[in-house]
């Protein structure tokens, strides 16, 4: 694609990587097949390429960006399924990162949509306040159907969940009883630890059952994540350095850093990208981004492969690879053959590319999307009749859980119960009401 940028435009770094974004896309459309938000609105503007046009305009021209843009760079999900499509190996990331910051910088936003993006910056990263806000959430439940869409919503979410109002604390290091084959980090996840601490308590008893021991980075920052995909960057890059500086003394004795939310895990994996110009970062975001494994992506590798067939009955599961595994890490069977090697009897699921609609906040911000996109997926997971849900990523597992009576439960989760662990308690709480 031909780009008109000045040569004092060019000048600044993230304009020159833009520049070189785009100089790759051929305009095929290739991506507009694979793109969620492009078949369900069946407009070019809604798709990859027609968002690209629009990025590369606003960009260029250094406009002020219309309601009408917005709109369209606002529905997309950043899920990458163009990214895998893309023959030209268009990075649409980077891309839209740098498109939703200059959104954020340029364009005045209505005040509800304003306060709604605030609240959530706000809220999110930090667990104290988001373990506050989903309990007056859950209490707000029965006014849920007078409140607006993206309100209503997040009660939704909050009743899927588990909150404990207490702080999550965790050991300092949890030591494997039976041998030990090195030391992992584990990122706990600002959400993750309010809503749905069991997942980490799996993924911690499972390092230390195969032989890890696991030192849980609980004194970090949100990995950044939420503040990057609203378009707030410098917050998001204050985080990330604040991370940096904290596990720095850490990292040279860990053998890897385990995210079990792959929407973190690919954030910390950009580390590297984000930070390569920084002189004082760059080097510890590098080793910090080679070090991040997903959990699947961690056992998987591991040799010799391992084998645990605990369990008597067999239970046939989904496994709904997320946005952020399959596109953003590049991560498709090791779940899959994990949960193989575990006992349970996997089934494919049709349209395995596409988002399930959760995607960060825009289950939140996009709720009408969100909820299409929602019960698409578990359409089509309920088409194969599975017993169980599984799902590498927290957000995935509240979206579903809206949509199916199925139970939807962690990759690690199942894993964990495979090998010895306890019954997860979404499964017991079924057996309970049956
Ligand atoms: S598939 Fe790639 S090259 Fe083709 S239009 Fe989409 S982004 Fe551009
Ligand atoms: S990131 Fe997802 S929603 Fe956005 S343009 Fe690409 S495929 Fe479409």
């Amino acid at each position: 694609m031909r780009t008109l940028f000045s040569p004092e435009q060019l000048q600044n770094p993230d304009t020159r990587e833009v520049e070189q974004i785009l100089r790759k896309c051929v305009h095929c459309g290739f991506c507009n097949a694979t793109c969620p938000t492009f078949l369900l609105k069946g407009d070019e503007l809604d798709g990859p390429r027609g968002r690209i046009y629009l990025l590369k305009d606003m960009l260029e021209n250094e406009s002020r960006p219309d309601k009408e843009v917005v709109l369209h760079i606002d529905r997309c999900l950043s899920c990458l399924s163009c990214m895998t499509t893309c023959p030209s190996g268009v990075d649409y990331m980077h891309l839209i990162d740098h498109g939703r910051a200059y959104i954020d910088k340029h364009h005045k936003r209505n005040i509800a949509d304003k306060l709604l993006r605030q609240i959530l910056a706000f809220v999110l990263p930090i667990p104290d306040r988001f373990r506050w806000l989903m309990k007056i959430a859950a209490l707000a439940q029965p006014l849920a159907k007078f409140l607006p869409a993206s309100i209503s919503t997040g009660i939704k979410l909050a009743q899927e969940s588990n909150v404990e109002l207490k702080q999550t604390s965790f050991k300092s290091i949890y030591k494997s009883e039976i041998q030990s084959l090195g030391c992992v980090g584990l990122l706990p996840g600002c959400a993750q630890q309010v809503v749905a601490n069991e997942i980490n308590l799996a993924s911690i008893r499972l390092l230390n059952r195969i032989g890890f021991d696991v030192q849980v980075l609980s004194e970090s920052e949100c990995c950044g994540a939420i503040e990057h995909h609203l378009g707030k960057g410098s917050q998001s890059i204050d985080r990330v350095k604040a991370n940096l500086s904290n596990w720095s003394d850490k990292l040279p004795g860990m053998e890897a850093v385990i995210s079990n939310a792959s929407g973190c895990g690919t954030m910390m994996k950009d580390y590297a990208h984000l930070l390569k110009d920084d002189n004082e970062f760059s080097t510890l975001a590098k080793q910090l981004s080679d070090k991040t494994k997903d959990i699947s992506e961690f056992l998987n590798q591991l040799e010799p492969k391992f084998e645990y067939k605990v369990l008597s009955e067999e239970y046939t599961v989904a496994y709904q690879n997320p946005c952020s595994m399959q596109h953003g890490q590049k991560i498709s069977d090791q779940p899959t053959q994990l949960l193989n090697q575990f006992g349970f009897n996997t089934t494919l699921i049709p349209d395995s590319h596409l988002c399930c609609g959760s995607a960060g906040t825009y289950n939140i911000l996009q709720p009408d999307m969100a909820k299409q996109l929602g019960q698409k997926k578990a359409n089509t997971i309920e088409s194969v009749l599975p017993e169980l849900i599984a799902s590498g990523n927290l957000g995935c597992i509240l979206q579903l859980r809206q949509y199916t009576k199925i139970p939807v439960l962690h990759t690690v989760q199942l894993l964990d119960w495979a090998s010895g662990g306890p019954k997860p308690a979404t499964l017991v709480n079924l057996n309970a009401e049956d």
